[in-house]
Parts: structure tokens; C-alpha cells; sequence
């Protein structure tokens, strides 16, 4: 694309508050700038709202709930079906657009345009199949009727490393199920949720329904809208620290909760593996959003008479990766999120090297503007080195070995995360062991990528609370009521 077709898709971009359908500057007058992590350039400013900015979105919210309610499924899900179409239409300004305030290369924002897309497809189907069940209770004396009601205004809260499907993920669902919502994006990447709010808006999504309140002050904007208990459901993705604290705040107003955190995936690889799919599923599971995924494997754990190849094998793939601002032809290696992200590379590198490890490529900065590290191979790596401990959220792949199957489960659940594990073995029996042993959420079973629409994406341990996708993500916005009537 060419500097200019850049210029058009952020300057199409929304630069306001959406508050009650009106897009609007925040109260106080505040904006934020936006950045190109690849260049470190501001791409563009916008509102930075606070709190009387969260506390209108809300009022509107609540004011737009009971007609959203009372709208037939039906043409809640032709909203969405709309919505789908004309995110489809517009998808390479979105993925543009993606590729600029966060960095992924244009192909993996094409990716998300048409995985963030599905749940826009998905809940549009979902939203009529929304059922209760009715019976004699056990006594015999009354009918049992169970229903599903939306749970109400909703705050949907997203992080920076999947712009466009985290917040698909929340609002599809919310919407479908009859909820309205006020959305805050990460303050690193609010344009494409922006972009999203006003094609909603364009596919039929009435005043109110979505809020979105875009600020540099996250804690200070969300702390009362979390506490008014006119607030029914709170949805978070993002780190453990911060889900720890809101589930705090939730806890006031015992506030429903969903919760994707973060990860620390381990990915097995036993020597009866098919080393080929194992090393095409390492490149996807590490190196997919340049390792900043929650499912990102964090901890490759290779059965020791296989480690030494397998370390090679994806050392030569790693240093064939080009490297660049996300928009040149087929770059694997885009920029980190920020600086920040770049000296955590650093020093878990440094720790494991501390320790023992030995780099075998990368293993350092790229020294050009943005924000870049170098896709990275580290083998040899020690038993509590950090990076066994931590989210790499970066272009690692770090490899330790195990002796047996024991073993390896042992090392797979010494976390506190429990989202994805990965495996790869030709044995069906110990595939179907390493289901049940393993503490996860998620499993890919001899594939690198499990994210879709149609599954229930979540995790266990501090990984998180409720699950987003699938016949499961709909229940999250649903409330079960049950009535008693005597039998006739
Ligand atoms: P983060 O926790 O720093 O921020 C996430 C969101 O929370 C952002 O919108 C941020 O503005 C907001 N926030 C920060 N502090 C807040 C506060 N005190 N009150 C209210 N909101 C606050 O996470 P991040 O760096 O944006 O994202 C990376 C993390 O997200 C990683 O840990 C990753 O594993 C996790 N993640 C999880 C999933 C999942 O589905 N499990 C998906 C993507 C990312």
C-alpha cells in the first residue's frame, strides 16, 4: 500500500468518543496519541476520555438495554450478519489499519480480519438459538420453566494484541444475547475498535447499543463505571495482574465476570513426534503476532533424543525470517508493541543465558526505528530461568528437554497459567493421556494454531474465568431465571 492509502485509512478512522451514537470529544478536552511501533511515529490522536466520559457511556447503555432486549433475535443476528458483510468489504483497510497502530504483518492482520470476522458470523447464528427447558419438577407438583435473559449493560475491556478479534469476541456475544455495552480498547491500539464502532453503527447497531470510551487512564475511567451497580457484567482480556485487580473491584457488586488472562503455554514435542508438523506447528504456535499471543507456546519441552534437531530444524527456519514494518512483502519478524516489551526480550534472554542456556540465533535488538527484536532461539535453557516463569510476549522460542512422559507432564503443568498446551506425538494413547493430564484450557493436539470462532476459547488455573466462542460464549451475556407454576 502507498503512503497515502495509509493517510486515507487513518484519517477515515473516528477520532471521538462514541457515547449514545454521537461521536463526541472527551469532556475535558484531553486526546492521546496513537503510534506506528515500527517507526515509533504518531499515526494519530484521538480522545482520551475519563471518568465523566465512562460514566456517560454507561447512562447510555443503560438507557438503550431494554429495547436491545426486546428485539427479536432474529434481527439481532441480521445486525451481526451485516456487520460480518461489511467487515469483509472493508477488510484490507481494517487489516491496514491493524498492521499500523499495532505492528503484526499485513498477512496476519488479514488473518485476524477474517478470525475476528467469524464471531461476527458466529453469535449472528447464535443469537436464535437461545433456549430454556420445561418440565415437572421432582415432586410432581408444579411446571419448571427455565429461561436465558440478557444480563444487562456490559463493560468489555481489550487488550492491544488482537485488536479487532478481542473485541468481536466481546460485543458479538454481548449483542446477540441481548446486551448493550461499553467498550474501553487498550489506549496502544484503539483505532481498529473505533473503525469497528462506526461499522456497526453503519450495519444497524442502534444508538447506545456500543459505547466506546477510548483513554490513557484505564484504572481511573473503569474503577467507578465497575463499581455502579447499574454495570451487570464486566468481560476482560488481559494480563493476570490487572484481571486480579478488577476481580477485586468486581467482587463489590458481586459483579458477573469473564476473564482471559495470560498464558505460558507449553508445547511437547516426544520422539515418536512427526518432526516435519512439529516444526511447521512451533513456527505457527511462537512466532504468529511475533509471539505476542496469550496462546503463544512459551515453553518448548522436547523429549531429549530428539531436542538437538529439533533445535536446528527451527534455528534454520528462524534465520530465514525477514524482518520489518509489518506492511513490506512478506515480513515474518514486525516490530513489539513498545519499548517496554522489547527490554522483557532482553532481559529473559539475559536471564537464561545467566543460567546456562546458549543462544543459537538472534538473541538481541534490531537496531533500526520501531521498536524490533530479532526472531530468537535459545536451547539448553535451565529449570527456573525466568523465561519457564514468565509470557516471553516476544519473537523467543526457548527450548528445555525431558526424559519421559512423567516427566514432561510434570514440567507442562509447573505454572500458574493453565490456557493452551501444545503436543506432538504419533501415539493415540498417549495423545488421549496428555488430554486428561494435562492442566489447560485449550489443547493442539499435533496442531500449532486452535483459535476459531466455534470453540470455547479460554483457560484454567490464573488463566482465567468463562470461556469466549462457541455454543458456550453466548451464556456468558445470559442470566437463567426459573419460574415455578403449579401443575394445571
Ligand atoms: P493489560 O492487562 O496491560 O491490559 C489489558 C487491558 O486492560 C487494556 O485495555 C488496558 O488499558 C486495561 N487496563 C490496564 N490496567 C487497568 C486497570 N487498572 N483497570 C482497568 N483496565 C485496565 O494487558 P495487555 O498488555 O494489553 O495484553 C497482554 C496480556 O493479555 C497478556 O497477558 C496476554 O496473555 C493477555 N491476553 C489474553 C488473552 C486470552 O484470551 N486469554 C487474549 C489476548 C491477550
Amino acid at each position: 500500500m502507498s503512503q497515502a492509502s495509509e493517510q486515507a485509512v487513518l484519517d477515515a478512522v473516528p477520532d471521538g468518543l462514541l457515547v449514545g451514537g454521537r461521536w463526541r470529544p472527551a469532556a475535558s478536552g484531553k486526546t492521546l496519541d496513537v503510534h506506528d511501533p515500527a517507526t515509533g511515529a504518531v499515526i494519530r490522536t484521538i480522545a482520551d476520555g475519563g471518568v465523566a466520559d465512562g460514566a456517560a457511556a454507561l447512562d447510555a447503555a443503560v438507557e438503550a438495554g431494554p429495547g436491545w432486549a426486546r428485539t427479536a433475535p432474529r434481527v439481532r443476528g441480521e445486525v451481526l450478519r451485516r456487520a460480518f458483510d461489511l467487515l469483509q468489504q472493508r477488510r484490507d483497510e481494517v487489516a491496514l489499519l491493524m498492521t499500523l497502530e499495532m505492528g503484526k504483518p499485513l498477512a496476519e492482520s488479514q488473518a485476524e480480519v477474517t478470525y475476528g470476522g467469524e464471531f461476527l458470523r458466529w453469535f449472528s447464528e447464535e443469537a436464535v438459538r437461545i433456549t430454556g427447558r420445561y418440565g415437572t419438577n421432582p415432586e410432581g407438583t408444579g411446571r419448571m420453566l427455565v429461561s436465558q435473559h440478557p444480563v444487562g449493560p456490559c463493560y468489555l475491556i481489550t487488550p492491544w494484541n488482537f485488536p479487532l478479534a478481542m473485541a468481536t469476541r466481546k460485543i458479538a456475544p454481548a449483542l446477540a444475547a441481548g446486551c448493550t455495552a461499553v467498550v474501553k480498547p487498550a489506549e496502544l491500539t484503539p483505532l481498529t475498535t473505533l473503525f469497528l464502532a462506526e461499522l456497526l453503527g453503519e450495519a444497524g447497531v442502534p444508538d447506545g447499543v456500543v459505547n466506546v470510551v477510548t483513554t490513557s487512564t484505564a484504572g481511573d475511567v473503569s474503577g467507578p463505571v465497575i463499581a455502579d451497580p447499574r454495570l451487570r457484567k464486566l468481560s476482560f482480556t488481559g494480563s493476570t495482574p490487572v484481571g486480579k485487580q478488577l476481580l477485586k473491584q468486581a467482587a463489590d457488586g458481586v459483579l458477573r465476570t469473564s476473564m482471559e488472562l495470560g498464558g505460558n503455554a507449553p508445547f511437547l514435542v516426544f520422539e515418536d513426534a512427526d518432526l516435519d508438523a512439529a516444526v511447521a506447528g512451533a513456527m505457527l504456535a511462537k512466532f504468529r503476532n511475533v509471539g505476542q499471543a496469550c496462546t503463544a507456546a512459551n515453553r518448548f519441552l522436547v523429549h531429549e533424543r530428539v531436542a538437538e534437531e529439533f533445535a536446528a530444524r527451527v534455528t534454520a527456519e528462524v534465520e530465514g525470517f525477514p524482518v520489518g514494518r509489518g506492511t513490506e512483502e512478506g515480513v515474518r519478524i514486525g516490530p513489539l508493541i513498545d519499548e517496554r516489551a522489547v527490554r522483557k526480550a532482553e532481559q529473559l534472554v539475559g536471564d537464561a543465558v545467566d543460567r546456562g542456556a546458549e543462544v543459537l540465533t538472534g538473541g538481541h535488538r534490531v537496531e533500526r526505528p520501531g521498536t524490533f527484536y530479532a526472531g530468537t532461539v535459545v536451547t539448553g535453557v535451565r529449570p527456573g530461568s525466568d523465561i519457564l516463569r514468565q509470557e516471553i510476549f516476544g519473537p523467543v522460542l526457548s527450548v528445555s528437554t525431558f526424559g519421559d512422559e512423567d516427566e514432561a507432564v510434570a514440567l507442562a503443568n509447573d505454572t500458574e497459567y493453565g490456557l493452551v498446551s501444545y503436543a506432538y506425538t504419533r501415539d493415540a494413547d498417549r495423545g488421549q493421556r496428555l488430554v486428561d493430564r494435562l492442566e489447560t484450557g485449550m489443547m493442539g493436539l499435533n496442531v500449532g494454531v486452535i483459535s476459531n470462532a466455534g470453540a470455547p476459547f479460554g483457560g484454567v488455573k490464573q488463566s482465567g474465568i468463562g470461556r469466549e466462542g462457541g455454543l458456550e460464549g453466548i451464556h456468558e451475556y445470559l442470566s437463567t431465571k426459573y419460574t415455578l407454576t403449579p401443575d394445571p
